[in-house]
């Protein structure tokens, strides 16, 4: 029997693995492994690829949104709303640097922040905003960036898995909205490239993105231990680089990120296609168009929650691999249930309904359609 997984890190390699090679190995006949011309080169090619001014690089993703808040300026105690259907680190850095997490329910349908529930949870004491570009698709910035507007609020995107999507409103004669890479619309975006994300590396990395030089330079200071110059501290800092040989890797990579979303998008849309009459189970909505979405994952919907454990044994027994994202909400988890105020009812039921099926880069076409007919199967039955 055939297996298909749902990540294939160990195939990606061996696809680039002639430039992986000699990338890797230039750094390591360099001697220089920290910072250095890798990690500056990629930096670079990176917001040019987002056409966003700066692109700072750092470990990991959750350092990325720990950077970010810790350039705000904020004081202990100070609001930050988050969604309560997301990856931890999302909230996780919130209360470990003292900040108080509000959680926002998501839209059912979209898995994204509930605009409507951020704007009924703002007070005088909110001064952020962090929407997650859940599973690759944009979360409306239009709305988000009017309200950060009206109550003065800033706004960190978290893109670990949207790199390459661009949030955009098709109506033309929309002026304040043009073709903007998520990350680079809020203040500041924060992305990772952990080896199972869209722009991936062999290892740990991370980068924040923001148009604002201030900020930049604190972003800077704060990722390199709140150095101005060598062994001048002005800022308690931490220490968070991306190493030269990731770097190396990245660069490599990102020359294939538009290709590699689009081959997603395009599996996609077979699945879209092929379990569209499936009565049972609701396909992703997609918010604008589906250029938008890069598909970090293609998450389904059980209608009836009886059914979704059942559908996942039925296709590993076929060789598929699925996943849930996420089997519960933040807001239920031990470390993060005391700042739960009120009931997050799409966040909940989510979490028992949805099932995340294959859709990286290298599944063929016929492994997507594979896939669709073993879940036709699993309802006629
Ligand atoms: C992966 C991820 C992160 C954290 O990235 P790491 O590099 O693993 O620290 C943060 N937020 C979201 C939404 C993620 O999916």
């Amino acid at each position: 029997m055939k297996k298909i997984n749902i990540i294939d890190t160990a195939l990606e390699y061996k696809k680039l693995k002639t430039k992986i090679d000699n990338s890797v190995f230039n750094v390591l006949k360099s001697g220089v492994y920290i910072n250095g011309p890798e990690v500056e080169k990629f930096e670079l090619e990176l917001s040019e690829f987002l056409n966003v001014k700066h692109c700072i690089s750092c470990a990991n993703g959750t350092d990325a949104l720990k950077i970010a808040l810790l350039s705000l300026g904020l004081s202990q105690g100070d609001e930050i709303l988050v969604p309560s259907f997301t990856f931890v680190s999302t909230v996780e850095v919130v209360v470990l640097l003292g900040f108080k997490p509000v959680f926002v329910d998501v839209d059912f349908r979209t898995f994204l922040i509930d605009i409507d529930s951020v704007k009924k949870n703002i007070n005088k004491k909110t001064r952020v905003i962090i929407p997650v570009h859940l599973f690759g698709q944009p979360v409306n910035m239009k709305e988000i960036m009017l309200i950060s507007k009206k109550h003065n609020l800033w706004v960190v995107e978290d893109a670990a898995q949207s790199l390459g999507s661009q949030f955009y409103i098709k109506n033309k004669s929309n002026q304040f909205f043009p073709k903007q890479y998520t990350g680079t619309i809020g203040h500041i975006g924060t992305t990772s490239f952990y080896p199972t994300k869209n722009l991936n590396c062999f290892g740990d990395g991370g980068a924040l993105f923001t148009n604002n030089r201030s900020l930049a330079k604190k972003i800077r200071l704060i990722k390199n231990h709140g150095q101005v110059q060598k062994y001048t501290y002005e800022k308690v800092g931490l220490n968070s680089r991306l190493d030269a040989i990731q770097a190396a890797i990245l660069r490599v990579k990102l020359k294939k990120l538009r290709q590699s979303n689009n081959k997603r998008r395009s599996h996609a849309r077979i699945y879209n296609s092929k379990l569209k009459n499936i009565k049972e189970i609701f396909t992703p909505q997609i918010l604008t168009v589906i250029e938008s979405h890069i598909f970090h994952q293609y998450t389904l919907i059980v209608r009836d929650k009886k059914n979704r454990d059942p559908l996942k044994d039925f296709l590993i027994k076929n060789g598929v691999s699925t996943m849930i994202y996420y089997p519960r909400p933040l807001h239920k988890e031990k470390p993060y249930s005391n700042f739960a105020s009120s009931s997050q009812k799409s966040s909940e039921e989510l979490s028992k309904k949805v099932l995340s099926l294959p859709i990286h880069p290298l599944l063929s076409r016929k492994d997507v359609e594979f896939i669709s007919e073993l879940i036709i199967k699993f309802f006629k039955s």
